[in-house]
């Protein structure tokens, strides 16, 4: 299982399963046969990517909905200096 998250979801993420080898039979910009063999994230990408050619996106891939959620946004300074000035010492 890896935790993805896509820009056409955006501020979201979910936990799929992705392949952990993968090879890929594609044609350069030249338009010559080429092969990739990829394992770990650049074939979680890769897959990531050819779903998206076939229309398809890593929220189709979830299992439950408990496995999207949406993600935090980041802490401000000025909220944990909040939280330490209520913090015994
Ligand atoms: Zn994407």
């Amino acid at each position: 299982m890896v935790n993805e998250g896509c820009l056409s979801i955006p501020g979201y993420i979910g936990e799929i399963k992705r392949s952990e080898l993968v090879r890929v039979k594609a044609q350069n910009a030249r338009g010559v046969e080429v092969k990739i063999k990829a394992e770990g994230l650049l074939a979680e990408v890769l897959e990531h990517e050819i779903d998206h050619l076939n229309g398809i996106l890593y929220i189709d891939h979830l299992e439950s909905q408990d496995k999207f959620r949406k993600l935090e946004p980041p802490k401000k300074p000025s909220d944990s200096a909040a939280t330490k000035e209520g913090e015994p010492e």
